[in-house]
């Protein structure tokens, strides 16, 4: 890949980078998530409203989820962005061959060619319905 492109990628990078600490920046100032978590293990001592805390249970955890999701992909971009400084920006993890550049422009952060993505996630188990 050119250096035209690694710098195309990488201010790709480093803006999603940016959007990002900033929104897991502000979800850690509003400490919903943390709050809302003490008040659901208070709630517990009491029987009052079993289906309210259900509820409640269900969005701490969707939060948390969301929360753990982003820091992920956080370090993914932090990643990348080291790549694209040292070397081995756009190489498939897996099978060392270059990922497609349309990938890259969908997912600037990806670490796997499609097809290896392919098979990542066939061999993931899948989800209870
Ligand atoms: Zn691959």
């Amino acid at each position: 890949m050119d250096k035209k492109k690694l710098d195309y990628f990488k201010n790709k990078l480093m803006f999603e980078r940016k959007s990002l600490m900033e929104l897991i920046e502000q979800m850690r100032k509003n400490d919903t998530i943390d709050s809302k978590m003490e008040i659901a293990s208070e709630l517990s001592y009491y029987d009052n409203h079993p289906s309210d805390l259900a509820s409640e249970f269900n969005d701490i955890q969707r939060g948390m989820a969301f929360r753990k999701n982003e820091e992920a992909l956080l370090n993914k971009i932090g990643n990348a962005i080291d790549k694209v400084e040292h070397g081995g920006y756009g190489i498939c993890e897996v099978c060392g061959k270059p990922i497609s550049e349309e990938r890259l422009e969908f997912v600037p952060y990806a670490e796997n060619c499609v097809e290896c993505q392919n098979k990542l996630n066939d061999s993931m188990p899948r989800e209870k319905k």
